[in-house]
């Protein structure tokens, strides 16, 4: 980042030159103590996508106009994460991704599209699909997929994500047939048959 002066302030920096933030309040930090100054957008280097980018922007505003009237700064919602690439078939992550799961604490349910009713009637029965739950809790920590329709199975996961639910909570919601819901479905059910006998033995999955 270069032309603003960064260097000119007493913000702490990382190796790239970016200020070091919050990303609840978006405040930046400074050697002495959190700064009056705020970052949003691509410019934070935290999560590079529009509607991330949206939410910082009002985030940092609200946030610099209670500064400026003197009052406290409030952390805000950060939405759960969700990417999503256009090719075909489709990749998509929700969450953070099994790399950055603990292991042993997790257990991964899978669906190969190949055989799956609806995509293959739309000719697009390619891919696969993981689903990640918490052994101890049961929560769903998020998917990997290169899939048909991948964009909005990673939204209905992403919104399962956010509101917290458990596999068993996302088992009780509806699938229609024939959709390709119907394979998320199959990739929860393999889930919660592994989460459930891992909590059953105390053993660790994969
Ligand atoms: C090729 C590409 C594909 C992408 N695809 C997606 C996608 O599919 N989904 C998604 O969510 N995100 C995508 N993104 C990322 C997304 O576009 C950015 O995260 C988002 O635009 C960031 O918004 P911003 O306001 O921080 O920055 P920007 O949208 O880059 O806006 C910054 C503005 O500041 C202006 N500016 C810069 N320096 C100065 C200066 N010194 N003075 C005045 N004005 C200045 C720039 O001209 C620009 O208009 C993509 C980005 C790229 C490059």
């Amino acid at each position: 980042m270069t032309g603003i002066g960064l260097d000119k302030t007493t913000l702490k920096l990382d190796a790239k030159g970016v200020p070091s933030f919050d990303p609840a309040t978006t405040r930046t930090a400074s050697a002495d103590g959190p700064s009056p100054i705020f970052i949003a957008g691509d410019a934070s280097n935290f999560i590079p996508l529009l509607h991330e980018a949206a939410d910082e922007g009002r985030i940092a505003g609200e946030n610099a106009a209670r500064l400026a009237l003197g009052k406290q700064v409030n952390p805000d919602l950060r939405r759960a994460p969700i990417g999503v690439v256009f090719t075909d078939p489709q990749i998509a992550i929700v969450g953070g991704g099994f790399h950055s799961m603990k292991p042993g604490t997790l257990a991964t349910g899978q669906v190969s599209f190949e055989d799956q009713g609806r995509s293959r009637i739309l000719l697009k029965n390619k891919g696969l699909l993981n689903v990640y739950g918490d052994i101890a809790s049961g929560r769903f920590l998020g998917a990997e997929m290169l899939a048909p329709a991948a964009e909005h199975l990673a939204h209905l996961l992403s919104w399962a994500l956010q509101n917290k639910m458990t596999i068993a909570q996302m088992l009780e919601m509806p699938f229609y047939h024939p959709v390709i819901e119907e394979g998320l479905r199959t990739a929860l059910r393999d889930l919660d048959v592994k989460l459930r006998a891992a909590q059953a033995n105390g053993s660790k999955a994969a």
